[in-house]
């Protein structure tokens, strides 16, 4: 009962309205997930702006838009902003797409969105397929509470912060990676969350050879490493559950466990990197320790 009163209004409505700026989600991958919504605005607005006009051009072909497209992406958002705007102020709509999936979400929109909302343009957002919710709605892995990496940062000494930090992340992460650096960002996640984290690796959503790829980071590694990474990949990590600090033991307690296994004649790296994956404190903290004791 509730979805029908919900949808009625809805239906009353005609849309597209005028000085709106539709957010348009588009498929990853299966044509048949764009909705009928979708359709209709993206065949009814007075301009598209999109990513790539070629790429959004078949879509457009198939659906029979004859709506202009223009394109907007992170070389030009800037210039096509007021030009873009301008079609609202006229009383016109427009309809933003990306290449796949939601724009907004590691693909242009926020800026765009902004400056509409600013000058009190109405925004709404046509729902539809998100790479990083589908990947997450599949792993298994708790999805309560989670955060969103999207691309990790390609400079270096930024890039490694943000991996400790997601080491050390309780809840859930989900991250975009490329098929060419996947196994460079599994082998950096093994070394700062250790081999037994639980992970969840979605390749090709929505298409044909659509698999999810677990249980740990070292099942996965071991995978990719025999299959060579192609196709397009969501990457879901499971949180650390050593990282409460209300459980955690104390410092003293965690060097005196990482000196025990050293006695025992494992190397120190290795015996950091253990220590670590069972009590939450970073490894790279804990070798540091263990060198400051030795050269005394
Ligand atoms: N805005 C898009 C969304 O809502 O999903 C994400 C765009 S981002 C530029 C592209 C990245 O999303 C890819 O490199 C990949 O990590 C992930 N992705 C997109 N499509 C995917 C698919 N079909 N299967 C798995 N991951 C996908």
């Amino acid at each position: 009962m509730d979805l029908i009163d919900d949808q009625q209004p809805q239906q009353e409505r005609s849309e597209p309205c005028p000085g709106t700026l539709y957010i348009v989600g588009t498929p990853i991958g299966n044509l048949g997930d764009l909705s009928p919504r979708a359709k209709s605005i993206l065949k009814n607005v007075s301009l598209i702006a999109c990513e790539d006009s070629r790429r959004s051009g078949k879509l457009m072909k198939i659906i029979e838009s004859k709506v202009p497209l223009l394109s907007y992406h992170k070389h030009n958002f800037k210039s096509r902003q007021s030009q873009l705007l301008e079609i609202l102020e006229s009383g016109g709509s427009l309809a933003l797409i990306s290449d796949a999936g939601l724009p907004g979400i590691n693909d242009p929109g926020q800026e765009l969105v902004h400056a509409a909302k600013s000058k009190s343009y109405e925004v709404i957002c046509i729902p539809g397929p998100c790479a990083a919710i589908t990947a997450l709605v599949i792993s298994g892995l708790p999805s309560e509470r989670f955060c969103f990496e999207g691309f990790l940062p390609k400079k270096q000494s930024i890039r490694k912060k943000r991996l400790e930090d997601i080491s050390q992340e309780q809840r859930t992460s989900v991250i975009y990676e490329s098929p060419h650096h996947l196994i460079k960002l599994l082998e950096d996640l093994s070394n700062l969350c250790g081999n037994k984290r639980p992970i969840q690796i979605a390749r090709e959503l929505t298409k044909r050879y659509e698999e999810s790829i677990g249980k740990t980071i070292e099942e996965v590694l071991r995978y990719f490493i025999v299959n060579k990474p192609k196709g397009e990949f969501t990457i879901v990590l499971g949180g650390n559950s050593n990282n409460n600090n209300n459980n955690r033991i104390s410092e003293s307690e965690a060097l005196n466990k990482l000196h025990e296994l050293i006695k025992q004649g494992e190397k120190s790296n290795i015996a950091a990197r253990k220590i670590a994956e069972e009590t939450g404190y970073e490894k790279k903290w804990l070798y540091s320790k263990l060198h400051k004791k030795l050269d005394k």
